[in-house]
């Protein structure tokens, strides 16, 4: 059954109605998520929902094809010893992170409310360049489904369907 605004909850029963979560983060080391204003379907319980079965899936993709691109990353190199080189000028990344940084994204699904979505990760400072960078892109691309489904778990989302 298709969810929507006045239907019963498929718990409980008791109207469902659009709402925003309260912030909720998911951490999958050393990346945290944090899903701001996300609009849901909620009862009184409160029992909550995506607000349709595609949201997850769409989230992910929006984020891995588009948004985490727009994050400066380095290289990994190296089959057994594993280094990663600065995405600027081609640099050893220093093995420590200088700081941690919050990158932010706006996204909307179809014509449902915008939300934002925080990526923080530690970022690494080039001594070539001066760039400062998440080591990998791939490596953000590993972390973040597993971060978005412990903010979902979080929030109490359940898988749609
Ligand atoms: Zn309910
Ligand atoms: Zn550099």
């Amino acid at each position: 059954m298709e969810l929507a605004e006045g239907k019963p909850c498929p718990l409980c029963e008791s109207p469902l109605a659009s709402r925003t979560l309260p912030d909720t983060t998911g951490d999958e080391s050393p990346m945290r998520v944090t899903l701001r204003g996300f609009p849901v379907f909620s009862c009184a319980a409160p029992h909550r929902y995506f607000l349709g079965q595609q949201v997850p899936i769409w989230l992910l993709d929006a984020m891995v094809d588009g948004e985490l691109g727009k994050i400066p990353a380095g290289v990994e190199k190296g089959l057994l010893f594993r280094k990663y080189a600065c995405g600027g000028c081609g640099a050893v990344l220093p093995a420590a992170a200088a700081e941690t940084l919050t990158y932010s994204s706006a996204l909307a699904w179809k014509e449902t409310p915008g939300f934002a979505v925080d990526v923080t990760i530690p970022v690494y400072r080039c001594g070539g360049c001066g760039r400062e960078q998440a080591r990998s892109g791939p490596e953000l691309a590993k972390l973040l489904p597993a971060a978005l489904v412990h903010a979902f778990k979080a929030a109490g989302l359940k898988a749609p369907g």
